[in-house]
């Protein structure tokens, strides 16, 4: 998935939270299984409904629907609860009580109960729910409640009354129609695709990977997905060392209109990229895919302790975000680069766009990348998204990933990079089942592999809000950045977008022509120069030139749609680009080889170096 005494704290201890705090050790004991049956026999309506088979125990029982899942935003899924009530095993009814928005407590439930409710699910995208007529796709803990004092006992689920011709995909155990998960967390780590979906499998590297694709035939060419998968998964697995799975699966979605995203689980990724964009190239599939399938390591197994246990029932604030998905970015472009899928040129010319994107806003003076992790909460409201509010810990996190690999290179005379950093934190966290300490942990390995202090780096760059040297770091690996002027188009407002959701005009420039049209903060862009507002509308913002007609459709925020034109007008901006130094020297040019390739340089070739 692509702050601080500023936030307000939510130290609202519900009833369930406190439950889940003393008795999560003590359940272990539960003789059978929670069972659940998922119905999809109201796909036009969207409406699921969930049974959930207790097993004898205490005479009260909670059951708590988390309020976040997928994105770092709490949308407390039980807006979506129509009802709830419950039996006993004979099918008398026990009371139901609301004990707060999201948990229900059930009395009389000694012998076991049965507990059913109806669930709406209608979101398209990797980081939602949704039941149609076309499919579902589900992220188990949208719509399914645990109880509270058995969130780590095994559990089945069951789907039925599925539409005829459908299939279920996903990596639960399996036997028939039914499929089991040892505890809440795992089961809800695995999302579930049931239509009718192409699948094509693949052995490499000793895994074994299923490819699940929902869409159009006419949209995509399997046989291309796969050559490029092939590529991505060998290149990651060789690059950490590691195959902690057996078998891994890819869920795709290519959907007409905007779309863009992915997400990642411990054994599978859902990844949409949008019909139009695979069009033009597998460049946004690989892109995502190489991204989803790092975190597989990169923060569902090297997992930061603020994400652990996952409290359900509110914010899990993390400092951590730089490192699990800004450092998973930069393992992205590696990936990208071992696995052929992008060249010398393109990689520098992507990260001369990252400085840019950093440097443009001023919050970079203001919010650190810690900070911007723990107001990963806020990233649901438009407002945080200014310029001037907020850095973002993908593109922060991504730089600081780079230049920490540079920083290691340099102290370790080449020995060590980040490729260590990752292999040390994968053998001594995610293959000890422990957790590492945000930023400290990272430090902790970064500090171990160089064997050099780099606390001036994380007090800086991670915890600071200090400009980025960026020249020092390049000079060893023969770069430099570069700050070009230019006078460039401006549309005069800018828009942002919550993953996958909707693009939201976040400011309009004081006496643009943007503002004269009309267009205000707020407004939904629906439609930009014809077509519809998505992940691609960026690209087409920036492909402006002055003077040209901008063409937009807007909905208010009372819902008003209307069709708003002005002129692009202009402004001077800086762009950042990573280029050669006048001359590079053969040290330079063998440290740059090795930092390409992700990998620590010989010590033959190294000392070789020094001695020139
Ligand atoms: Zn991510």
């Amino acid at each position: 998935m692509n702050l601080c005494p500023k936030l307000r704290r939510a130290i609202r201890l519900s009833f369930c939270a406190a439950i889940l705090t003393i008795s999560f050790p003590a359940v272990a004991q539960s003789p059978s299984p929670v069972a659940y049956t998922v119905s999809l026999s109201s796909p036009d309506q969207h409406l699921v409904e969930v049974q959930i088979i207790l097993p004898a125990g205490s005479a009260q029982r909670e059951l708590q629907l988390p309020v976040w899942n997928a994105l770092y935003q709490v949308r407390d899924f039980a807006q979506y609860v129509n009802w709830v009530r419950a039996k006993d095993r004979s099918g008398h009814p026990l009371e139901v009580r609301e004990v707060d928005k999201s948990c229900w407590e059930i009395e009389g439930t000694k012998g076991g109960a049965i507990v059913e409710y109806q669930i709406y699910a209608d979101a398209a995208g990797p980081f939602n729910a949704q039941l149609n007529a076309h499919h579902a796709f589900f992220n188990l803990a949208q719509i399914l409640m645990y109880p509270v004092d058995a969130r780590s006992v095994p559990l089945n689920v069951r789907f039925s009354h599925l539409p005829e011709g459908w299939h279920i995909a996903t990596v639960l155990a399996s036997s028939s129609n039914e499929f089991s998960a040892a505890n809440y967390d795992r089961l809800v780590d695995s999302p579930v695709e049931i239509g009718n979906f192409k699948e094509a499998d693949f052995d490499e590297s000793d895994g074994h990977f299923r490819v699940i694709v929902d869409a159009d035939s006419a949209d995509y060419d399997m046989a291309g997905i796969v050559a490029a998968l092939r590529k991505i998964v060998a290149a990651a697995i060789g690059w950490m060392n590691d195959r902690p799975f057996e078998t891994y699966m890819f869920i795709y979605h290519f959907p007409r209109g905007p779309a863009g995203g992915g997400m990642e689980h411990a054994f599978s990724t859902a990844i949409d990229v949008s019909a139009d964009s695979m069009k033009q190239s597998l460049d946004a599939l690989t892109g995502v895919t190489a991204h989803e399938f790092f975190h597989l390591w990169n923060v569902k197994r090297i997992r930061p302790q603020t994400l652990e246990p996952i409290d359900y029932t509110k914010e899990n604030y993390t400092r951590a975000l730089w490192f699990s998905e800004g450092v998973t970015s930069a393992a992205e472009g590696t990936i990208r680069l071992r696995a052929g899928l992008l060249d010398e040129k393109q990689y520098l010319y992507r990260l001369g766009e990252q400085i840019t994107e950093l440097e443009r806003r001023p919050a970079h003076l203001t919010q650190s990348a810690e900070e911007s992790s723990l107001d990963a909460w806020l990233e649901g409201d438009s407002y945080y998204h200014r310029p001037d509010r907020s850095v973002s810990y993908y593109n922060k996190g991504e730089l600081l990933g780079v230049m920490l690999d540079l920083a290691i290179r340099d102290a370790s005379h080449g020995q060590a990079s980040l490729r260590e950093v990752l292999q040390w934190m994968n053998a001594n966290y995610a293959k000890k089942g422990r957790f590492f300490h945000d930023s400290e942990g990272v430090r902790e390995a970064a500090e171990t592999v160089s064997h050099a202090d780099l606390t001036s780096f994380f007090t800086k760059y991670v915890a600071g809000t200090e400009e980025i040297p960026w020249n020092d770091f390049f000079r060893p690996v023969g770069l430099r950045v570069e700050a070009v002027p230019a006078i460039v188009a401006d549309a005069g407002f800018t828009a942002s977008r919550n993953f996958d959701g909707p693009m939201s005009v976040n400011a309009v420039t004081f006496g643009s022509e943007a503002e004269r049209a009309g267009l205000q903060v707020g407004d939904t862009i629906v439609e930009l120069q014809g077509r519809a507002a998505g992940r691609e509308s960026r690209q087409e913002l920036i492909r402006l030139n002055p003077g040209d007609t901008l063409t937009v459709r807007a909905r208010s925020r009372r819902g008003a749609e209307r069709e708003l034109k002005w002129k692009v007008g202009i402004r001077q901006e800086i762009s950042y680009e990573v280029k050669n130094l006048d001359q590079v020297t053969e040290q330079q040019r063998a440290r740059r080889a090795a930092w390409l390739k992700g990998e620590a340089q010989s010590a033959d070739a190294n000392s070789a170096g020094i001695q020139k």
